[in-house]
């Protein structure tokens, strides 16, 4: 059943229009199948928002001041959202008088988020208006890290900067730049500007983050994301909380819900009954790190009674090469026995005594799977894929569900990331780097996914090398990441890190240690490209500073967005910009031509012209820009400026795999006789599939690969097929009797983002503390009620928090958000003093830290009332910096579950108390480090070269990819 029928008194309120009539007859016509609306119905929607005609004149009456009439008029233009991932679109009410934003709502042009936000979206009028942002440029004052900071203008800063960066160059000393990146936002602008520079300087977040779950699906298929089309699907299988809080939050968790009005079944697979649980029709909730045992078991299922889709696996799983790695003969028949057997142990019995969840239900949900056949749509980004040894595996485990479905590409299955998702055609793109930093990717990691950024400070203790320029960008290594008072007591120091440049919109523990603090703007304050894979079709947004837009529409255009943002907040793009050119001059160096504009040789890029130069080659725009109106040479430009977004594919992208190679492309090419792959000019191209010439995935086989001959020739043939690999935090290893339990400590609150919410003051109003989640049958063994202290060791130090005694715990597991427990030294006077505890941070010498909580969070003068008029004090506390580095060897995913020993704190022990010893943590560092197989792999490459790899250097052979000696 998945359509209500209106009860008697709702059918009376619809009929006299006391409530919306949601149950219009049209509506009703769906017996448990897919249920479409109609453009008409879409239309009638968006009449709930103000028609784009009246943007530039829209009329609001002031409902606090009812029945008087006041009347505000405002110019509406429309941005994204900064707060997460998913871009979701905004629309910026300005004040036409005072030219000050008054509040964010959604746009209803944007096909990802349709108008829709969740409450990190309209906060963003409490980001720009926080009394205690920064709003010019800073310079440090004194040592590093004390405090004192002097205004600069942007001029010094460029200037300074450029310098040191041209000297590197010229002194051949590339590996000493990096650009270092928490929250992404503009589509391959990162990779212009680094990549025509001619370094290899980008470091993320990712391997914090998303990269666990990236490997295991690229080595099915070459892509590293999936892309659920979960309103269609008939089953949805989610190894997190996506609805509340997963990747692409707001925009999968509406089709979620569209997909279960229409029939869908859901089911959830966590140790915690998140929003997402509760919403479910099954919860699942596994002991951390067994879920792939669980989706092996399911597999066991979906193949012994004959429910998989053969001839998807026929056509479309790389099996001849499995049986063949195995000696038997090949015949399809034989994969199928093959794999029974190799999966004989992954009974549902085994799956309930590693995981704890009923065989029963892991029998109904592998038949629900089966059933559901093509229209099988599922997810898995952080949560157990980034928490546990062999994470990755979980990924893997659960495309194998996709693979016997044949759901992948399929409508209402999981296509991969890339086929919904615009990458731009940017101007001048300039050649790939010649060098390679292996304090990015260093030799022991060759299959990490992404760069090893969580062990920068320690490659940088043990000597490996020295930052001379490095970039924070809206990156908080020191909060965020495990082990901050490694990053901290690297960061003190200048022989590590040289000139420390942090771009950021607000203060956080990470930019109190930098050298320039730099202010760049928010949601509405900057330019960037957004494209995400939200659902089964694809389209790409503008984030634009609205501030410059009105004033532009206005008639008075700036040449600089700082001129029209509060205080002179700028933008990364314009900044970017000018310190290339300023890098090099004249141009003798090489590096200006790329900055150089597309339509004005030798001359400086515009913003204007970047983002036309992109949006003009997108299919369609410019003929949809002219229809609208737009007649001038930049339409595509001016429409994208209008509405904000642009609907690029309404969503017949399924089954892309299939798509023939052209004739024209086929000539010349060969193909191998044994596995059908079709090459030409040193690339593969294609593959035969059924006697026709198809482009296939782009792995070595191009189809999914069962069989990675990948991970034979890089060491690691133990995990050739897909595998259960046991945790590091698994039952087995954690000693009971000691008090150890696994800590999961991964989970959003859905009103938070990391790092990046503790200046929006309605958020943290909502959610200010991160409590122990703790089971009443382990509170009644400890003894603990709710709000009692508890002190959690982990490998390098403690951390005290409160218990919250709950039922939405699985018993033998504890949790704790992670977005909370911010704070500032008594020195930082301002930042986020919404969000922040005032703390004390004490070091003997040796590598021992003490922080404790001098004061929670108070009330406070300032030019918004609201901060008088504050009532909460906890501001939680900081449980990542607690945390050792725990990088999985293969994907190179830093592990975040936690073993922990819990205890009742001394008498003077206190809330919010923490202990850490770095040279504890520099030791596990090296544990982990000797688990790792290092490169190189055939042939001396460093990594293989079919995987993807952010800001990809030279390929060419014996050049960056290759090691020499
Ligand atoms: S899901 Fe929420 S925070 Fe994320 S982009 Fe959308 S509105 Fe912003």
């Amino acid at each position: 059943m998945g359509y209500k029928k209106p009860s008697f008194i709702e059918n009376i309120a619809e009929k006299i229009g006391i409530i919306p009539n949601l149950h219009k007859e049209k509506y009703q016509e769906f017996d448990g199948d897919m249920r479409q609306f109609s453009d008409e119905e879409v239309a009638t929607m968006y009449e709930n928002f103000p028609p784009p005609e009246k943007w530039d004149d829209w009329v609001e009456y002031n409902p606090k001041v009812w029945p008087k009439k006041e009347k505000t008029t405002y110019q509406i233009v429309p941005t994204t959202c900064f707060n997460c991932e998913s871009a979701c679109g905004l629309t910026a009410f300005i004040d036409k008088e005072t030219q000050e934003v008054k509040k964010f709502e959604g746009n209803p042009h944007h096909p990802g988020s349709r108008g829709r936000n969740c409450a990190k979206g309209p906060a963003t009028i409490n980001q720009i208006t926080d009394p205690d942002r920064i709003l010019y440029p800073l310079k440090r004052k004194g040592e590093r890290g004390e405090g004192e900071w002097e205004r600069i203008s942007w001029d010094e800063a460029l200037d300074t900067i450029a310098a040191r960066i041209r000297k590197a160059i010229k002194e051949e000393r590339q590996n000493e730049i990096a650009y270092h990146v928490g929250r992404p936002g503009h589509e391959k602008f990162m990779n212009w500007v680094l990549q025509g520079w001619g370094i290899d300087g980008h470091n993320s977040h990712t391997n914090i983050c998303s990269s666990g779950a990236r490997f295991g699906y690229n080595i099915w298929y070459g892509y590293d994301r999936p892309s659920p089309d979960h309103a269609e699907a008939k089953f949805i299988l989610l190894v997190s909380a996506h609805l509340e809080s997963g990747h692409y939050f707001n925009p999968h968790a509406q089709r979620i819900i569209e997909g279960k009005m229409k029939g869908a079944k859901l089911a959830t697979m966590d140790p915690r009954l998140s929003n997402t649980a509760s919403m479910s029709d099954y919860w699942m909730p596994s002991y951390p790190g067994t879920e792939a045992a669980v989706l092996l078991a399911m597999a066991l299922i979906i193949l012994e009674e004959g429910l998989y889709n053969r001839e998807y696996l026929e056509n479309w799983v790389n099996w001849e090469a499995y049986l063949k790695a195995k000696g038997v003969e090949i015949k399809f028949e034989n994969y199928i026995s093959e794999m029974i057997k190799e999966y004989k142990e992954f009974t549902p019995e085994y799956a309930e005594e590693e995981s704890g969840v009923k065989a029963e239900m892991i029998i109904e949900i592998a038949h629900k799977i089966g059933e559901a056949g093509e229209r099988f749509a599922s997810h898995n980004w952080r949560a157990a894929g980034a928490s546990n040894l062999g994470g990755w595996a979980v990924a893997r485990c659960l495309h194998f569900l996709t693979v016997l479905t044949g759901a992948v590409g399929a409508k209402g299955g999981t296509s991969p990331n890339s086929w919904n998702k615009f990458s731009p055609t940017q101007p001048n793109p300039p050649a790939p780097q010649k060098v390679w930093n292996e304090l990015h990717f260093p030799k022991e990691y060759p299959l990490a996914f992404f760069e090893m950024s969580q062990l920068l400070p320690h490659f940088l203790k043990e000597g490996r090398g020295f930052m001379d320029v490095y970039f924070s960008r809206v990156f908080n290594p020191i909060w965020t990441y495990p082990d901050g008072f490694t990053w901290m007591e690297m960061f003190k120091r200048e022989d590590k890190f040289g000139l420390h440049t942090a771009l950021t919109p607000t203060w956080n523990e990470t930019a109190y240690f930098a050298d320039f603090v730099l202010p760049m703007g928010l949601a509405s304050e900057r330019h960037d490209i957004n494209s995400y894979a939200t659902h089964g079709g694809t389209w790409v947004a503008f984030r634009q500073p609205v501030l410059r837009e009105a004033a532009r529409r206005n008639g008075n255009p700036v040449e600089f967005t700082y001129e029209a943002n509060p205080g002179e907040v700028w933008e990364e793009d314009e900044f970017w910009i000018e310190l290339s050119w300023r890098i090099d001059p004249d141009g003798s160096m090489g590096i200006r031509k790329t900055f150089e504009s597309p339509y004005r040789p030798g001359e400086k890029i515009t913003i204007d012209e970047y983002y036309q130069y992109i949006f003009e080659r997108i299919d369609g725009l410019t003929e949809t820009a002219k229809a609208d109106g737009f007649t001038g040479d930049f339409a595509a430009l001016e429409y994208m400026k209008k509405y904000g977004a642009y609907e690029i594919e309404k969503g017949e992208s399924y089954k892309m795999n299939e798509r023939a190679v052209s004739e024209e492309k086929l000539k010349g090419s060969v193909t191998d006789p044994v596995n059908g792959v079709i090459r030409k000019d040193g690339k593969d191209i294609g593959v035969m599939v059924n006697g026709k010439a198809v482009v296939g995935f782009p792995t070595p086989s191009r189809k999914n690969e069962f069989f990675s001959q990948t991970m034979v020739d890089w060491k690691w043939p133990e995990y050739a097929t897909p595998a259960y690999i046991k945790s590091h935090i698994h039952n087995d290893v954690l000693d009971k009797s000691k008090g150890e339990y696994v800590l999961v400590p991964t989970f959003r609150l859905p009103t938070l983002i990391h790092s990046r919410s503790g200046n929006a003051k309605w958020l943290v109003e909502i959610s200010n503390r991160n409590p122990i989640w703790m089971h009443p049958d382990d509170a009644a063994k400890w003894g603990f009620k709710t709000g009692d202290l508890v002190k959690m060791n982990t490998d390098i130090g403690y951390f005290i928090d409160k218990v919250w005694v709950t039922q939405s715990m699985k018993p033998g597991v504890v949790a704790c958000s992670h977005h909370i427990g911010r704070w500032r030294r008594p020195q930082d006077k301002i930042g986020n003093r919404w969000a922040t505890n005032t703390v004390n941070i004490e070091s003997d010498g040796n590598g021992g830290w003490k922080m404790n909580t001098m004061s929670g969070i108070k009330p406070f003068e300032s030019d918004d009332k609201d901060s008088k008029r504050i009532f909460w004090k906890d501001g939680g506390v900081h449980q990542n910096i607690t945390h050792a580095v725990h990088p999985d060897p293969i994907s190179g995913m830093h592990t975040w579950h936690q073993r922990v020993r819990i205890e009742k704190p001394a008498p003077d022990e206190n809330y919010g108390d923490i202990f850490v010893d770095t040279n504890k943590s520099h030791e596990i560092y090296k544990e982990w480090l000797a688990m790792t197989r290092p490169a190189p792999g055939p042939n001396g490459e460093r990594r293989p070269l079919w995987f993807k790899r952010a800001f990809t250097p030279d390929k060419t052979e014996g050049g960056a990819y290759y090691i020499k000696d």
